[in-house]
């Protein structure tokens, strides 16, 4: 396969197991579960999976993703969300990387 960004074949699958613990920041709103499905991640629910280029960095795949698909896996989140979202606890997470 050929990045469609830069045509490189230089392109690594990446799937991240983590079932449950994905985790997912934008705009300010905290996202705990699996992933969810439809923003570019996959639909493994082993976690996030993947293809991006070595060459330019582009993740392949399906983009732009559209706001309403982003919100609807915020409302399927709903159904078994934490009561005590720390948006400290992602910040923690970044200084660990
Ligand atoms: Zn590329």
């Amino acid at each position: 396969m050929k990045c469609k960004n830069c045509k490189s074949e230089r392109i690594a699958s990446v799937l991240a197991n983590c079932e449950d613990t994905f985790q997912l920041e934008y705009l300010n709103q905290y996202y705990d579960g699996y992933v969810p499905e439809g923003i570019g991640l996959g639909d493994n629910e082993e976690g996030p999976e993947f293809k991006y280029c070595l060459n330019c960095g582009t993740i392949q795949g399906e983009f732009p993703i559209d706001e309403a698909t982003i919100l609807k896996a915020w409302e399927d989140n709903d159904e078994d969300e934490d009561e005590d979202h720390d948006p400290d606890d992602y910040e923690d997470n970044d200084e660990e990387r």
